[in-house]
């Protein structure tokens, strides 16, 4: 039977998969000495088992009770003891941080007879047990048995009438705890469970059902965490933090998560447990300032979260409690921080020796990166600055106010950007903020919810914006001077610097963007962009892949070069014909004779040939692959059905080419375009097409010194395809007098599956991994994510789309298997791909670890796919791209 149970003295930080972050890094800090409440881990495995048989396994009752047996005669008391209680929190923890996604539960151990012996037992302060009992029966009625938590809420308010929580005495709380029991007996129809076994055990198993709670399911979808992982729970003695104002609870960061600076960053709330400063129920004061209230415990964190950074090597996150002037430590992690905080903070540990070069490129990623190549305000805009909140997730986001998350995914959906304002937000937000540009909130701190939440997705957060005052009922808010901004006006929000304007501000480029455009040279001395460059410096020296773009014209391979490519690996020779060209793919259509097509493609020849000149000049040598034509020919023909009125409502007037285009278009209709002529078919099939690109390209290439031209033959299945246009098209290259390599895609199942044969008339594989994932999975690459991707989801057929990350299981195996069979053919054989995935990080490092000489994707993903790269070289097999 497998050990279920852990106590804090057995685990360490690397045991994240069994123990979940929270659980490893208890154990850690015990190991290391410092004050954390004792108890014990329930892990990762149990709750997969009780997921899986709806039932806890067997024997982990047994080991957790002999846990507890342990923990009660470390503590010198018994869970709710009358007299003299030990309490527990039940806290959930997974592998990968989810903050506020799953549940805790606290002061597990009070019932009507141990309430007393808490007071007791802390010096007769009935407010503060009478307060400690009602918060149990709130977060257990709320979490455990599922009782809307607005009743609690509203019970609490009615209560305060107006008053601060702090004023409320045992009195208050000792009615609030016999509405609350009223409440649970109303909604449950069963009373408040008194036996602390029974608490806890309901507690766990909550925990454990937490796993798969709505919200937990859509963040775990957000972030790319794997749905199968399960929770690690926690069982943690209490320690309180609203003992009484020499007590509290705080949240605090090493360095800050949004610039990484090192300093004294955090929020402090006197009097209050854990969950008050996390939900942003009071405004907390700045951690410094607890450097005033005591002193002691102060400079004894100072000295923790020191030991803690150096000892993790990185930003550390941690909550703790103050419980009548002794510091408890209840958490720590190594800290979520925004996309540019990641990339300085490597920089800067990498300056302070603790980290090297290796290491820091591991420390970023790609997705990082990306964000922040987005735009930012305009430092100059002459906006109204209506209020300003803390910057609590950086860049630039525009939209119409929204005031509830429903409101928020309806308007997204139909493709409006919006901002989610309201007082705070609570995990049941979360589709809001993913449907949102950015979020406002008029409360917490750079810790709520709103904040941490906003950080880890990449968006951007002002929060604490109290000027504001929020009517999540009247749908508007109210900005110092009377200025009111009712829902659908449009506001920008700065999460750089916190600023909220009124109107729509103008974006300008990010300075990193800048640094890119910039050619790679460095443009100025800011931090960030000195941090990127390092960074980026290290990605090209340490990786094998090559990174290469699609690029089909002049203006985007110029861009390409500026972004580092080493080249271009797909040239859709199709979009040129695209605008006014489209009349001279009408004219090859409709050609009745030899001469009437020769006439059209003559006419084509030269554009083409312009085309590729410009580019191979803008690459200046580098390898440029050419693919010849392939999509369906009537997608360059007017459409049909619009065709079809034109000629009927034109009746005998109606011209000549327009009656042929239409036969022509009826003629040219497919049932399934993407499966029929198309690619190397059309090349088969129509005389003289592939003859005239080819010559295109190599004329161009012969213009061009160094030009390097590779010939690329689109959507072949059987190497009997290939070798006719090899054939013809080296007899064109022979006859201009130039060298060219002339490959494949592989695209189809069948060219993978019969790579070996295909090498034979091919120097060079390129995956075209969108077609191969579409002929794979027979799913429509174009109808098939808005039709039914969200179901597939939602029921875990798969993590995220396959049209977006490539699928090892299945694409992956065709593509090692064509790898495999292709090399032992031809061992020089060159190997890129071109689809989609080039550009996705996960999918580079597939492709570094498949042996593939280079990716290639399009010019704004370079950046990401060259540290991207550099990252596989260094991470290997089995890499985490998180
Ligand atoms: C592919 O199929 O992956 C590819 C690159 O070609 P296209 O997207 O043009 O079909
Ligand atoms: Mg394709």
């Amino acid at each position: 039977m497998p050990k279920y149970v852990y106590d804090f003295t057995e685990g360490n930080k690397d045991l994240k998969d069994l123990l979940g972050g929270k659980g490893a890094n208890l154990a850690e800090m015990t190991n290391l000495g410092l004050p954390v409440p004792p108890g014990f881990t329930i892990t990762s495995e149990a709750c997969r088992r009780f997921l899986e048989e709806e039932a806890l396994p067997e024997g982990l009752e047994e080991e957790i009770a002999e846990h507890l047996d342990a923990l009660e005669s470390r503590m010198g008391r018994r869970l709710g003891q009358a007299d003299d209680p030990l309490l527990v929190s039940v806290r959930s923890g997974a592998k990968f941080s989810m903050p506020g996604m799953m549940d805790t539960v606290l002061n597990i151990g009070l019932n009507d007879e141990s309430v007393h012996g808490l007071a007791k037992q802390s010096g007769g302060n009935e407010r503060f047990a009478w307060d400690s009992y009602r918060r149990l029966i709130q977060m257990f009625g709320k979490t455990v048995q599922g009782i809307d938590g607005e009743l609690f809420d509203g019970a609490l308010e009615k209560l305060k009438g107006g008053r601060d929580d702090l004023e409320l005495d045992a009195a208050d709380f000792q009615r609030l705890v016999t509405t609350y029991k009223g409440i649970v007996r109303d909604q449950t129809g069963e009373d408040f469970p008194a036996d602390p076994y029974r608490q806890m055990s309901m507690a766990t198993k909550a925990v454990f059902e937490s796993w798969n709670a709505p919200r937990a399911v859509i963040y775990r979808r957000q972030e790319r965490i794997p749905t199968d992982l399960g929770t690690a729970v926690n069982i943690c003695s209490m320690v309180f933090g609203n003992w009484g104002m020499d007590s509290g609870t705080g949240v605090a960061f090493t360095r800050d998560p949004g610039t990484g600076h090192q300093g004294v960053y955090g929020d402090y709330l006197q009097n209050a447990q854990g969950e008050d400063v996390v939900a942003g129920i009071r405004n907390t004061i700045s951690l410094q300032d607890l450097e005033g209230i005591d002193k002691p415990v102060y400079d004894e964190l100072m000295k923790i979260m020191d030991k803690l950074e150096n000892h993790y090597r990185d930003l550390c996150d941690i909550e703790f409690t103050v419980e009548r002037g002794k510091l408890w430590m209840l958490q720590t992690r190594v800290g979520k921080r925004t996309p540019g905080a990641a990339f300085r903070i490597a920089v800067q540990l990498v300056d302070q020796g603790m980290i090297d070069i290796d290491e820091a490129m591991t420390r970023v990623t790609g997705a990082q990166l990306a964000q922040l190549m987005f735009p930012r305000f305009a430092k100059d805009a002459e906006s109204k600055v209506i209020t300003k909140g803390m910057n609590a997730s950086p860049g630039a986001a525009v939209g119409k106010a929204v005031f509830s998350t429903e409101r928020a995914v309806e308007l997204a959906a139909r493709g409006e950007s919006v901002i989610l304002v309201s007082r705070e937000t609570t995990p049941d937000d979360l589709a809001g903020m993913i449907a949102a540009q950015g979020v406002l909130t008029s409360r917490g701190g750079k810790t709520s919810h709103a904040a941490v939440v906003a950080r880890g997705m990449g968006k951007t957060c002002v929060c604490g914006a109290e000027e504001l005052e929020v009517s999540v009922t009247e749908r508007r808010f109210t900005a110092p001077g009377g200025i009111v901004v009712s829902e659908g006006d449009v506001i920008s929000i700065d999460g750089t610097n916190g600023a909220v304007y009124l109107g729509e501000v103008p974006v300008v480029a990010s300075p990193v963007m800048e640094y890119f455009e910039g050619s790679g040279e460095l443009g100025d001395e800011d931090e960030l962009v000195q941090a990127v460059h390092r960074i980026m410096a290290h990605a090209d020296a340490s990786r094998r892949l090559e990174v290469r773009a699609n690029a089909d014209n002049a203006e985007d391979s110029a861009r390409a070069r500026r972004f580092g490519a080493q080249g271009v690996g797909l040239c859709r020779t199709e979009h040129m014909f695209l605008g006014d060209r489209r009349r001279l793919v009408e004219d090859l259509v409709l050609a009745a004779s030899s001469e009437e097509r020769e006439r059209a493609l003559a006419a084509l020849k030269p554009l083409q040939e312009s085309d590729f000149t410009e580019i191979f000049q803008e690459m200046e040598g580098l390898p440029v692959t050419i693919r010849l034509i392939d999509p369906p020919l009537h997608e360059f023909l007017p459409d049909y059905t619009e065709l079809s009125v034109k000629v009927a409502l034109a009746g005998d007037q109606a011209g000549e080419k327009d009656r042929k285009l239409l036969a022509a278009v009826k003629r040219l209709h497919e049932q399934n375009p993407m499966l029929g002529l198309r690619g190397v078919r059309l090349g088969l099939v129509i005389p003289g097409l592939f003859a005239m690109q080819v010559r295109a390209i190599a004329e161009a290439a012969k213009a061009v010194p160094g030009a390097q031209a590779e010939v690329m033959i689109p959507l072949v299945g059987a190497v009997q395809e290939l070798e006719h246009v090899r054939d013809e098209a080296q007899k064109i290259l022979a006859e201009v007098g130039v060298e060219a390599l002339i490959g494949t895609m592989i695209e189809v199942p069948r060219a993978a599956l019969t790579a070996g044969q295909i090498a034979e008339a091919a120097q060079f594989f390129s995956f075209g991994t969108n077609d191969l994932t579409q002929m794979t999975w027979g799913f429509s690459r174009d109808d098939v994510e808005a039709a039914f991707f969200s179901k597939y989801l939602e029921l875990g057929v798969f993590g995220v789309s396959p049209f977006e990350t490539l699928d090892r299981d299945g694409v992956g195996r065709l593509v090692l298997l064509a790898v495999e069979e292709g090399r032992r053919t031809r061992p020089d054989l060159k190997l890129g791909i071109c689809g989609e995935h080039g550009g996705d990080p996960d999918s580079i490092h597939f492709c570094h670890q498949a042996g593939l000489d280079y990716v290639s994707c399009s010019p704004f993903r370079i950046p990401v796919a060259r540290l991207e790269a550099g990252r596989a070289a260094l991470i290997g097999a089995g890499s985490d791209t998180r």
